[in-house]
């Protein structure tokens, strides 16, 4: 008998799954709004030209591939920094932002989750907003975080359940780590006004809770790496000691380059180094030291400031073009004279929006429409584009009535 014929096997990934039954399918009006990935005017992936023009003065260099320092490399994550507090900073002047390159977004929430479960003085239970991305759990759980939810999204209005928000936070106990999506959160598109996050911050403070940002998209959401900077900036500001999540897999397009950056606000550059000297043993374990090609793209962009100009206007294209796309699907759902209220859809921000369709309603899209969509309603509004967007709204509008 085989040593692995207890294994049993896995339940499928909900998302890839949407994709393989999108692949099945014939039909030439298919959609699929199931991947969270940018696609351009055409449907089709798109690499900025901020990133082809870094990856040529890279290649003209011809630049060695020995290992990275295990913090990753160091132009790159101090520009991450910059990018996220903003370059004038107190803490970033000060050199007090412990900072490490991580495998995109993902492997700098995993870091931090490892991080907090070794040095966080208090209880060691994160408590995530509901809903919130699919990986979150899993990737804290495997850090040696416990895992609990506060109240997020209210499902009657499609919008933030802010109340309820304010309640969990207020109730949970004291000194609580909080995961706090920065901006455009995922999957529901729904995010706190900045007159909301001022509120936000002052219970949390009140409290003694540790806020853990995760910002996957800065930038993207609102064309604006400054606005969608608020939460963070605000939260340093007003003196809260916090930790940070970056990636630069959605503002760069470099997905599957895995670049990104975890860090920790420090009180001086002594603490800083000490926890840099930790974050840096929690990752030698791991995978010793981080990939170099995406750190080299993403340093040289916010390094030349021509690259970064060209890239800012890019990130801004992207997010246009995703929000015209909401006022499109929202001026055809209403002249369609489709039954429900679907200001949401414009209200909410970054690439998903939660459309508040039912489970038998997405059924029904896949089964007779060809779109695909995640079983809870949640779409990528990067799918659509000017030659799909009228026959979506359609079998949307239909689906409902
Ligand atoms: N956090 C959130 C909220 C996300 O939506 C994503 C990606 O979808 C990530 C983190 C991490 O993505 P990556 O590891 O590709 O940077």
């Amino acid at each position: 008998v085989s040593t692995w014929s207890h294994v049993p096997a896995g339940p499928p990934d909900p998302i890839l799954g949407v994709t393989e039954a999108f692949l099945r399918d014939k039909d030439s009006r298919k959609i699929n709004l199931g991947v969270g990935a940018y696609r351009d005017e055409n449907g089709k992936p798109y690499v900025l030209t901020s990133v082809q023009k870094a990856e040529e003065l890279l290649t003209a260099e011809k630049l060695d591939k020995e290992y990275l320092p295990i913090a990753g490399l160091p132009s790159f994550t101090k520009a991450a920094a910059k990018l996220a507090y903003g370059a004038e900073q107190k803490h970033v002047q000060e050199g007090a932002v412990a900072v490490v390159q991580s495998i995109s977004g993902t492997g700098a929430l995993r870091i931090g989750g490892a991080f907090l479960a070794r040095f966080y003085p208090h209880s060691k239970t994160i408590y995530l907003p509901v809903p919130s991305w699919g990986n979150h759990t899993p990737i804290f759980r495997d850090s040696g975080l416990e895992v609990k939810g506060y109240r997020y999204f209210d499902k009657g209005t499609v919008g933030l359940d802010f109340a309820g928000m304010k309640e969990d936070l207020k109730n949970m106990p004291e000194k609580s780590i909080v995961l706090l999506h920065a901006c455009a959160h995922n999957p529901t598109g729904v995010d706190p006004t900045p007159e909301q996050w001022i509120e936000i911050s002052d219970i949390i403070r009140e409290k003694g809770h540790f806020p853990f940002f995760d910002m996957a998209y800065q930038g993207f959401a609102s064309g604006s790496t400054v606005r969608d900077a608020f939460a963070v900036r605000h939260f340093v500001a007003a003196g809260h000691e916090i930790a940070l999540s970056q990636s630069f897999a959605k503002n760069m397009g470099l997905y599957g380059e895995r670049v990104g950056a975890f860090s920790v606000i420090a009180e001086d550059p002594e603490q800083k180094a000490r926890i840099e000297s930790q974050l840096k043993i929690v990752i030698r374990p791991m995978y010793s030291n981080p990939p170099l090609h995406g750190a080299r793209i993403a340093g040289t962009i916010l390094n030349r400031p021509e690259l970064y100009t060209e890239w800012e206007q890019e990130v801004k294209g992207m997010a246009d073009r995703i929000i015209s796309m909401r006022e499109r699907l929202y001026d055809n759902l209403v002249r369609l004279q489709t039954p429900g209220e679907w200001g949401h859809i414009k209200r909410q921000i970054g690439m998903f929006s939660f459309t508040g369709l039912t489970q038998p309603q997405t059924k029904a899209l896949a089964e007779k429409a060809h779109i695909y969509m995640t079983a809870d309603g949640r779409i990528s509004m990067a799918g659509l584009n000017n030659g799909n967007i009228d026959y979506f709204s359609e079998s949307v509008s239909k689906a409902v009535k």
